[in-house]
């Protein structure tokens, strides 16, 4: 069983690089499109659209993809978005554990208790 989290791109964080910006390799599966990315810091796509067209994406990333990122016992997806944003790593989250429940577990703090924790840092 493998827990999931997510958490902030920041200088000495281990974990999965998932952004269109910079993923590498087998995990640029799980990157949204620049035209997405832009499209909703621009405001011409809604979070709702956003999240429609990223569950194609994910439903398209291959198994492979799936299965290497279930060989370890937790994983930390990454993405520039602060704690308490929408961010697609969420989505991602939650699919896996939606489709996989044999597989994946979500690993995330409650996001209301995560967002205290970072008001007080
Ligand atoms: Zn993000």
């Amino acid at each position: 069983m493998t827990t999931l989290l997510r958490a902030q791109i920041r200088p000495g964080m281990q974990g999965i690089d998932t952004t269109v910006k910079s993923a590498q390799g087998i995990w640029r599966a799980f990157a949204p499109t620049w035209q997405m990315v832009m499209g909703y810091k621009s405001g011409t796509l809604s979070w709702d659209a956003y999240c429609e067209q990223y569950a194609q994406i994910l439903a398209r990333v291959p198994a492979h993809v799936w299965e290497t990122l279930a060989q370890a016992e937790r994983q930390i997806v990454l993405c520039y978005c602060r704690e308490g944003w929408n961010c697609h790593t969420h989505e991602l989250i939650e699919f896996a554990v939606r489709q996989f429940p044999e597989r994946f577990v979500d690993g995330r703090p409650d996001r209301k208790s995560s967002t205290r924790l970072d008001s007080l840092t």
